[in-house]
């Protein structure tokens, strides 16, 4: 194989590596810094990831039930990291594209080191979703609920944990929850008057 080739093929892994390591961090501190349920900002990143956002009823409801304190909801978090997912894998699909078959077998070459180092960031990719997901509940649900909410937020017991969030023993009434009309953030209008988050009026 071409050296020249070789060694692009080196320097796109080293980068998508680095991509996909910056990516996780920069999904996660958006999912971490946004309202409750989420906002504008939040939207923009489950575009850039290729996904729709929920309805402000069901960002509330899916929080509330994961017994999250803030940040944007669980189902989100995983679309997104499923987002990055696919990006990062279709990305490193064309990266070794390239590569002869079997390269991985060519022990002693130089196509032959590339074999394993493709091998260990697809496996790195395969745990993406989950890694994402255990560190966000972790960082948005008091510690007690952060296990049972990363394994999967259906599970999380929204009476134990009611108290805890900020919407304690809230029933959302669909017809009553709005999306702040300035930054997004979802909540119920009998309760906001100003928006808690940007403090602009409700309606
Ligand atoms: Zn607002």
């Amino acid at each position: 194989m071409d050296p020249n080739q070789l060694a692009q093929i080196q320097t796109q892994l080293h980068a998508l590596e680095t991509h996909v390591e910056g990516h996780m961090r920069y999904l996660l501190t958006e999912a971490q810094r946004c309202p409750f349920g989420g906002n504008h900002d939040w939207d923009r990143v489950l575009t850039q990831y290729g996904q729709e956002h929920d309805p402000p009823l069901k960002r509330l409801e899916d929080a509330q039930r994961a017994g999250q304190s803030k940040g944007a909801s669980l189902n989100e978090v995983r679309r997104a990291a499923e987002g990055l997912k696919k990006q990062a894998s279709e990305e490193l699909d064309r990266v070794a594209a390239p590569l002869p078959i079997g390269a991985a077998g060519m022990i002693g070459t130089a196509a032959g080191q590339l074999g394993p180092r493709i091998s260990h960031l697809r496996a790195r990719l395969s745990r993406v979703v989950d890694e994402v997901a255990a560190q966000h509940a972790t960082n948005v649900c008091p510690p007690q609920n952060a296990v049972a909410a990363s394994v999967n937020s259906v599970f999380a017991n929204a009476t134990s944990t009611a108290k805890l969030t900020p919407w304690a023993n809230v029933k959302f009434d669909a017809t009553r929850v709005y999306e702040c009309r300035a930054c997004g953030a979802p909540q119920q209008a009998e309760l906001d008057f100003l928006c808690r988050y940007c403090r602009s009026p409700m309606n």
